[in-house]
């Protein structure tokens, strides 16, 4: 009977744990585009996570032999590692494509003279046109006062 009870703990630690690994590099605000890639990848971290409960659970009920269990949950691990690496590396990526693709979007509005003077972001210290309210790399109010911030540190 307390199986019954040990096993969804258990599940639920286990959900807990992997939860914040998950949801890691997910962008603050905005929702997700379907043709994001990193969707795509998170998605195969779920599903590998997913796979990892079930071998437990597996496991737990006596399923599957011990070593057979420790031999498919290092290969999972492994996996679980390498979607890992695998979404660092499209975040960069993206995010340095971002930063391009905004430089070049400024370049081309201050040659169309829709832009007449530039400004650097307090957050990021991105250049930006001069009458932006909102940046549009950090997406933060580009006269944010960071300086009250910094001298708590005084
Ligand atoms: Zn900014």
């Amino acid at each position: 009977m307390a199986l019954f009870l040990a096993l969804p703990l258990a599940l639920l630690s286990m959900v807990l744990l992997a939860w914040p690994i998950l949801r890691r590099g997910r962008p603050a605000s905005g929702p997700i585009s379907p043709l994001d890639p990193l969707e795509e990848v998170r998605r195969r971290q779920q599903q590998i996570y997913e796979e990892i409960q079930t071998l437990i659970l597996d496991h737990e009920l006596g399923n599957v032999r011990h070593e057979e269990y420790e031999e498919e949950l290092r290969a999972l691990r492994l996996k679980a590692a390498h979607a890992l690496q695998e979404q660092d590396q499209l975040q960069q990526a993206m995010a340095r494509l971002e930063e391009e693709m905004e430089n070049e979007a400024l370049e081309l509005r201050k040659s169309w003279g829709t832009v007449r003077a530039v400004k650097r972001c307090a957050s990021c210290g991105g250049e930006m046109d001069a009458k932006a309210v909102v940046c549009p790399r950090c997406a933060l109010s580009p006269d944010r006062d960071l300086s009250t911030e910094e001298k708590a540190h005084d």
